[in-house]
């Protein structure tokens, strides 16, 4: 156990050799029925046992919102940061941790709203982090407000004639910074798809940005209804290098072989409005990456101690 303190939370320690997902569920999740928060929580749950990950070696850093409650209800290593402010956070303890494997959790509000500077330097610096967009089109924790991502046109307590502006689109965004390495989108009604591109994000070297589509049945029960009931309505994008998952051939008709390297074809695929794409729109691991480009050498305290003394000597007088 590390002496740094870098947890908010408390933890246990030495949770055994063989984990289940149950073992890492920390505490009952505290979302309304039928939240998307709870299929994430699944999916990360059973990627963190399939992985054995030690509690102690992880960590969860998220912002402000509902699906920021996060890493209350994941064994782990937590930090329930300020709004907007997951990603420099979580980029921080990454290059002085970086032994961690380091998940980040935000919501549409806290990603695309106050965390937008944050999102946008954060891509490009290409932490090797996992970093999920819980994205239910609205601010959900302080009760219907409208967020970046709420479809034009859609009531909320702000904007009660209907949201007055197109909707800010997430994957678009992202592709289009530069050293973006991973981006996909995926859906908490699909848990097969949720689970494999968790997976594939987890595996990639970099930052990995999995927006995933989340209902919020108390303020925007219907955006998504259709897609749900409808698989058709849905686009899978599949490719050698893609997602694949046991069933989903069969469930969903409308299938693209799309190769994630190919960056143009993904930036038009993500701008388009005509139906729902599930899948990896992007991932190309030859890019820069922060933590490794800025990786500093680890020092023992007597170390840091002496470096300090000889700092000091410098300006001696
Ligand atoms: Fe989930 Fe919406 Fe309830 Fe928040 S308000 S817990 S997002 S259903």
């Amino acid at each position: 156990m590390s002496s740094i303190p870098i947890s908010l939370l408390d933890i246990e320690e030495d949770a055994g050799t063989s984990l289940d997902p149950e073992d890492y569920q920390k505490k009952e999740g505290k979302w309304c029925a039928g939240c998307g928060d709870f299929g994430a929580l699944n999916a990360v749950k059973r990627l963190l046992a399939k992985e054995q990950l030690k509690p102690e070696k992880m960590a969860f850093v998220s912002g402000i919102g509902c699906s920021s409650r996060f890493p209350h209800y994941v064994n782990a290593y937590g930090f329930h940061g300020i709004h907007g402010r997951a990603l420099p956070i979580a980029t921080g303890l990454k290059l002085a941790r970086p032994e961690l494997d380091v998940f980040v959790v935000m919501g549409d509000g806290d990603c695309t709203s106050i965390g937008a500077g944050h999102w946008l330097h954060a891509t490009r610096y290409n932490p090797n982090l996992t970093v999920l967009l819980l994205d239910n089109n609205i601010y959900g924790l302080t009760k219907n407000q409208t967020s970046p991502t709420t479809p034009q046109g859609y009531k909320s307590n702000t904007s009660p004639k209907g949201a007055v502006l197109p909707a800010l689109n997430p994957l678009q965004t992202t592709l289009g910074i530069s050293n973006a390495s991973f981006v996909a989108q995926t859906a908490d009604w699909v848990p097969a798809h949720l689970y494999a591109t968790l997976q594939a994000g987890f595996e990639h070297k970099g930052f990995s940005f999995i927006r995933v589509l989340q209902r919020c049945p108390k303020f925007t029960p219907d955006v998504f209804t259709e897609q749900v009931k409808n698989p058709d309505l849905t686009e899978l994008l599949i490719h050698e290098n893609g997602v694949t998952a046991p069933g989903l051939d069969k469930l969903f008709k409308s299938q693209r072989v799309h190769d994630p390297k190919d960056i143009d074809t993904a930036r038009s695929l993500a701008s388009r409005t005509d139906m729902l794409r599930l899948g990896i729109f992007f991932r190309d691991e030859s890019f820069p990456v922060y933590d490794e480009i800025r990786a500093v050498p680890p020092v023992t305290a007597e170390e840091k101690v002496q470096k300090l003394e000889k700092e000091f000597d410098r300006y001696a007088v």
